[in-house]
C-alpha cells in the first residue's frame, strides 16, 4: 500500500467539539455528501454519531439509506437531491427528512403517502437559483404544503436555503429574503422547528446565520476555505493525511503516485510536499509518478505526506488547493476511490 489516507477520527472529534461549541445553541447537522468529503461515509458518520451529532445532510437518497444502516432508527438523516417518484418511496421508507424545492416533489411525496406524514423541509431560491422555490410562487407553495400537513400527508419540519459565502453583502441579501420566506410560511400556519440556511463559513462567523441549524461540511473535516483564514484561526485541523512511498531514488526522486491521478498534474512545479528529513518540492506529477527534490537523502520505502496537517512540510488540502487555483474540497474528493482509507482513533 504505497498511497495511503491516513483519516484521524479523534481530529474528526475535535473538529466536531469546535463546531458545536461555536455554533451553539444551534444544531449541526454533517454534511456527508460525496463519500464524506472522500473521508469514507461510515467510519466518520459512526463516530459522528458516537460525538453526538444528530443530524447528518446525506445529499441524495442512496446515502442517506447507507447512513441509516449505519446509524440505526434515531438518526435524523436530510436529502435535498430526490429525482424520481420511486426515490420519494425510497427516502420515505427510509425514514429520510426531504428538502423540498419545487412543487412537482411535494406532490410526489403527498403521492407516495405512507402511514406516517412525510418529514420535509421547503426549500425557499434566495439567490443562487440551485433548485429552490421563487420568491413570487413560495406564497402559493406553502400554502399547498400547509394543506398538505393539515391532511397528514406531510410535516413541515423545515425551511431551509443555500447561500454562496462568498459576498457578505449577497449573503446579507439572502438572510432578508429567507427572513421573508419564513414569515410568508408562518403566515400560511407552518411552525418549522428547524430553519437552516448557513454552511461552514457563514455558520462560524456571523452568528446571525445560525437559526436552529447549520449545516457544516468543510470544516468537519479540517477543509478550510481558499484564501481565507488559517485552521489555527477556526479551531479546526484537517482529519487526513495523503501518503505516498517513495518508489526510486536514481537518477531522481520518485513517489509512488498511480494512485493519485485524480490530483491535478499542474501541482508539479507548485507545491512542497513533507518527509522524515523535511519539506521536499514536487517536481512534477503524473500518472506513473511524481518527482521530488530536497535536501537530504531519500530512501526507497520513504513515506511522503502529499497533504495533511502541518508538521513535516506538507501543506493542506486547501494549500495544494490553492496552488492551482481551487478549493480544497476538490482536491479532497478528486483522489481516487481506489485509494485506501486507514482510519485511526
Ligand atoms: C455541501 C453543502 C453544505 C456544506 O458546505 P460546507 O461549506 O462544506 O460546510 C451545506 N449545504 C448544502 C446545501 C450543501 O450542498
Amino acid at each position: 500500500m504505497s498511497v495511503v489516507l491516513h483519516v484521524d477520527l479523534d481530529a474528526l472529534a475535535a473538529n466536531l467539539a469546535e463546531i458545536r461549541r461555536r455554533v451553539a445553541p444551534a444544531l449541526h447537522m454533517l454534511v456527508v455528501k460525496d463519500d464524506a468529503y472522500g473521508h469514507g461515509l461510515e467510519p466518520v458518520v459512526q463516530r459522528a454519531w458516537t460525538e453526538g451529532v444528530k443530524w447528518f445532510g446525506a445529499f441524495d437518497v442512496r446515502t442517506g439509506y447507507i447512513v441509516r444502516a449505519a446509524l440505526g432508527p434515531e438518526a435524523r438523516i436530510f436529502v435535498w437531491m430526490v429525482g424520481s417518484i420511486d426515490e420519494v418511496r425510497d427516502a420515505l421508507d427510509e425514514d429520510l427528512d426531504i428538502g423540498v424545492g419545487d412543487v412537482g416533489l411535494l406532490e410526489d411525496i403527498a403521492t407516495a403517502r405512507r402511514p406516517a406524514a412525510a418529514r420535509v423541509h421547503l426549500k425557499i431560491d434566495t439567490g443562487l437559483h440551485r433548485n429552490g422555490v421563487r420568491p413570487e410562487e413560495w406564497p402559493a407553495f406553502v400554502a399547498r404544503a400547509a394543506q398538505l400537513e393539515h391532511d397528514g400527508a406531510i410535516e413541515v419540519v423545515g425551511v431551509w436555503s443555500h447561500i454562496a459565502e462568498a459576498s457578505e453583502a449577497d449573503d446579507d441579501d439572502a438572510r432578508d429574503a429567507f427572513d421573508a420566506a419564513l414569515s410568508v410560511a408562518r403566515d400560511a400556519g407552518l411552525r418549522p422547528s428547524m430553519r437552516h440556511l448557513a454552511a461552514s463559513a457563514a455558520a462560524f462567523d456571523r452568528p446571525e446565520f445560525r437559526y436552529d441549524a447549520v449545516r457544516v461540511g468543510a470544516f468537519a473535516y479540517g477543509i478550510r476555505p481558499a484564501g481565507g483564514p488559517d485552521e489555527t484561526a477556526l479551531g479546526i485541523r484537517p482529519i487526513a493525511r495523503l501518503s505516498a512511498s517513495v518508489i526510486e531514488t536514481d537518477p531522481v526522486v520518485r513517489i509512488d503516485a498511480t494512485s493519485l491521478h485524480g490530483l491535478p498534474s499542474s501541482l508539479g512545479g507548485r507545491v512542497t510536499l513533507g518527509s522524515p528529513s523535511g519539506p521536499r518540492r514536487l517536481i512534477a506529477l503524473d500518472t506513473t509518478g511524481g518527482s521530488i527534490e530536497g535536501e537530504g537523502a531519500s530512501l526507497v520505502g520513504e513515506e511522503i505526506t502529499v497533504y495533511g496537517p502541518s508538521g513535516d512540510g506538507a501543506g493542506s488540502a486547501t494549500t495544494l488547493a490553492e496552488a492551482v487555483g481551487t478549493i480544497g474540497e476538490e482536491i479532497a474528493l478528486r483522489l481516487s476511490p481506489l485509494v485506501p482509507r486507514v482510519y485511526s482513533d
